[in-house]
Parts: structure tokens; C-alpha cells; sequence
């Protein structure tokens, strides 16, 4: 059951779905108006949003901002009658998905050559059921790097941080609130024949999240963290991005050095997260350059 939190003062957003991977749509309400951050993973997904705000009679949406291409972010977009807004890197990987088609058939064809993941597929099974009236709406208004939205009273800044999940990946930072709403770059990349961070991509994205002066950040597939629940997470992050250097992606030795410097057992979330560097450093080496 989808509920709708609040925020501080001025955001909102619903929680997620694991099964049909619906993640975390926000809004952040201005004096003048209303940005929705990311349009859903169906027209009734982004419906659904749009009935809470109203139920508790929060403004509309004039405006919605998508934080990258992901199926899961966008597929709502056509049941959103406002200007929408995208990095254009999402411009472009939204145009290469107008030419699918949805069907168990197509979907299981994609996995089989490699362009779609099984993650995503079933997801999609599970959301759609049997309607698969999926269309591909694009972006009206795109930007490269940087975007500043004055909502009257609060802003939010749009920028682009690239990162391993997605190079397209943007973020919006709600400065008068400090929240940083994260979407899924910090995220491993999942389009990958292994789920894989890669060491240098990791480090440059959380130096470029270091500008934002934040107290709440959200993941569009967790919930609403602390900056002390962040400051763990990306010291983890940083720690095995620094492990799979040292130890050229070697999984037994990164794993017996991070336990030896914490000492103790590592837990499960520190495991898969060196097990993801490790598959980066055997899919792409050691020197792979981010992408911005
Ligand atoms: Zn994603």
C-alpha cells in the first residue's frame, strides 16, 4: 500500500513499490506552483500520484521533472498533461524506446539479446498484467547540465551527476529544505550482464554530491535517509571503490581488508556492494573514465 509522507515544510512524496519497482515520486509545492519529480512507471502509477495530492487538496502539479530514461521513471509521462523536463542525455535514451514493443514476446527477446534486463521485464509483467498500452512520451523542455526552477518560495536546483546506474542520471536539490532527492544514481549500474559499480565513476559521482548542502536525502527505491544514514552509505561506497583499486577488483582480498578494517563480520549490504565492484573491475578494468 502506497501512502503519501511529508516533508519538512513544502515535499511530499509517495513511497515505493518493490514488486512492480514503482519508486518514490515526489512533489515539491511552491507559492506559485507545484514540480512533480519523476512521472511513475505507468499512466496509473502517475494517476495514483496525483489523486493523493489532491485528496489532501495539495496543488496540482504544473510541472514535472524526470531524473533519468529508466522505464520504471517515465512510463507515466502520457497521464501527465504539463510541460515535462529531462537532462537531454534522457531525451535521447527515451527516443531509442519509442520503437519497442511490450509484449511477453518482445520483452523476453530483448533479455535474450542482452538490451533489456529480467529485472525489468517481470516488473513489467507485474505492473501491466495483460494491458500493455505502453507509450513513449517524450520531454518537452531539456536541459544539459544544470536547471533552476523558481516555485515561489523554494527552488530546486536540476543537475546532472551521471554515476554507474544511469550517465543520464539527474538529481534535484530542494535548497531552502536541504533535501537532495537522489532518484537512483548512487545505485549500482543493473543493465549489465553482472550488476556493477566501477571504482572511479562511484568517486567522482559522490564528490559531485558533496556540493549540496543537504540534511534529507531521498533514493527513489528506499525511503527518505538522514545525512548521518547517507554519511554510512557513501562511506562504504567510497571505502570498496578504494578496495577494488587497491586489489584490482580481487573479491576475497577486498572483502578480508574491509573486515579487517572494521573488525567485524561484514553485513549483508557491504557484501553485495564489493561483490558489485568486483564484477565492474572484471566487465571493464581498471581505468574506465566516467561519464561526465
Ligand atoms: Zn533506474
Amino acid at each position: 500500500m502506497q501512502t503519501l509522507e511529508k516533508l519538512k515544510h513544502r515535499v511530499w512524496y509517495q513511497t515505493p513499490v518493490s514488486e512492480t519497482d514503482r519508486p518514490i515520486l515526489g512533489a515539491v509545492v511552491g507559492d506559485r506552483m507545484t514540480l512533480m519529480i519523476d512521472a511513475g512507471n505507468s499512466e496509473a502509477h502517475a494517476q495514483l500520484f496525483l489523486s493523493e495530492l489532491e485528496k489532501l487538496r495539495i496543488p496540482s502539479p504544473r510541472m514535472v521533472v524526470l531524473t533519468h530514461w529508466h522505464w520504471d521513471h517515465i512510463f507515466g509521462l502520457p497521464a501527465l498533461d504539463i510541460p515535462s523536463i529531462a537532462s537531454n542525455l534522457t531525451k535521447a535514451e527515451m527516443e531509442k524506446l519509442i520503437p519497442y514493443q511490450w509484449t511477453d514476446e518482445a520483452l523476453d527477446e530483448r533479455v535474450k539479446s542482452g538490451i533489456e534486463i529480467e529485472f525489468c521485464a517481470s516488473a513489467i509483467k507485474n505492473e501491466y498484467g495483460n494491458d500493455r498500452s505502453i507509450k513513449v512520451k517524450l520531454p518537452d523542455i531539456t536541459f544539459e547540465n544544470i536547471l533552476e526552477i523558481d516555485l515561489g518560495g523554494v527552488s530546486c536546483q536540476l543537475q546532472r551527476v551521471g554515476g554507474d546506474h544511469s550517465p543520464d542520471s539527474v538529481v534535484v536539490y530542494i535548497k531552502e529544505e536541504k533535501i537532495l532527492f537522489l532518484g537512483d544514481a548512487i545505485y549500482a549500474n543493473l543493465y549489465a550482464s553482472k550488476w556493477n559499480y566501477t571504482a572511479d565513476c562511484v568517486l567522482q559521482l559522490l564528490d559531485a554530491l558533496e556540493q549540496f548542502d543537504a540534511d534529507t536525502y531521498i533514493l527513489s527505491h528506499g525511503t527518505a535517509i538522514s545525512k548521518a544514514e547517507y554519511q554510512v552509505e557513501t562511506a562504504m561506497l567510497r571505502k570498496a571503490a578504494r578496495l577494488t583499486e587497491e586489489f584490482e577488483g580481487q573479491m576475497e582480498e577486498m572483502k578480508n581488508a574491509y573486515q579487517s578494517s572494521v573488525n567485524r563480520e561484514l553485513n549483508g549490504n557491504e557484501l553485495e556492494t564489493i561483490q558489485y565492484f568486483a564484477n565492474g573491475y572484471e566487465l571493464k578494468g581498471p581505468s574506465t573514465g566516467s561519464d561526465i
